[in-house]
């Protein structure tokens, strides 16, 4: 199968702009820019311009419950943790997303995907972690994949252990996850990575480590929520495991930079989130 776009305007090949251009593709890889061989199908860009699509690899994109009503709270000044005492964070989208159908969660989903798709986006992470229990993570990550099969877009789809239920200590809710939810999700091959908000609050560095330890036994690639708000050993955590990625990185010290950066993992930087 081959492929040629032609009458390229201008071009970004990822370092710099061609103008007035062409792309041939064979089996899905470029072959050649600048030369118009004969292909199966041609697209006529008609001078517009062409450029690598977006890979988006950190969204919380299932959910249902939108929280738009804390951003005059964050304007007030409230923290992310008052935010939550006065009943909003992630507590709120939890009971929303457990109330939430399949098929409402898809819709909702899907109308979030086609809005990426049309700023660019041609691959996109998406991950659980609000159900907080296991019929709403698995409810979730079944979503996902459904989405990931129909979508025009490659889609991922990751379990992400995210909060502790207000119900339930941090200790009891990590067994939870090692002995039902992992399981599960392994044979089922529902996720391609396992994260974990690892913070003051949430998940510690020891908890954090047994989760992704036991995720990667089922073939899950370790990712990290780590350094938002306090630096507490969540990059080590992320460099002694090799993670594919350590995100957020508000508060890294110079010398888990250097961790992550020795180790090979991915740093994440996602700069819209503390305002
Ligand atoms: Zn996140």
């Amino acid at each position: 199968m081959s492929l040629l776009i032609k009458n390229i305007g201008e071009l970004f090949d990822g370092y710099k702009i061609i103008k007035n251009t062409s792309i041939y593709i064979e089996n899905g890889k470029i072959k050649s820019i600048g030369r118009e061989e004969k292909a199966d199908e041609i697209i006529d860009a008609s001078n517009k311009f062409v450029m690598p699509g977006f890979v988006d690899c950190h969204t919380h994109a299932i959910f249902s419950g939108y929280r738009a009503f804390e951003i005059e709270w964050k304007i007030e000044g409230l923290s992310y943790k008052e935010i939550a005492e006065r009943g909003g964070g992630i507590a709120y989208t939890v009971e929303q997303t457990r109330k939430a159908s399949k098929e409402k969660l898809k819709k909702e989903t899907m109308e979030r995907v086609k809005e990426m798709i049309k700023h660019g986006t041609t691959t996109a992470e998406i991950k659980s972690g609000y159900g907080l229990d296991t019929e709403n993570e698995i409810k979730m990550l079944e979503v996902i994949n459904e989405i990931k099969n129909n979508a025009s877009i490659d889609i991922v789809p990751t379990f992400l252990a995210h909060a502790v239920p207000k119900d339930m200590k941090a200790d009891d809710f990590v067994d939870v996850i090692v002995e039902e939810m992992l399981p599960e999700i392994g044979e089922r091959k529902l996720a391609k990575f396992c994260d974990v908000f690892c913070e003051v609050g949430y998940f510690n560095v020891e908890q954090s480590r047994k989760i992704l330890m036991e995720a990667k036994k089922y073939g899950m690639l370790p990712k990290i929520h780590a350094d938002e708000f306090s630096c507490m050993g969540c990059s080590k955590l992320a460099a002694e495991l090799e993670a594919a990625s350590a995100d957020h990185l508000l508060m890294t010290s110079e010398k888990e930079m250097e961790l992550l950066a020795d180790a090979g993992v991915v740093a994440t930087l996602l700069p819209a989130t503390p305002f």
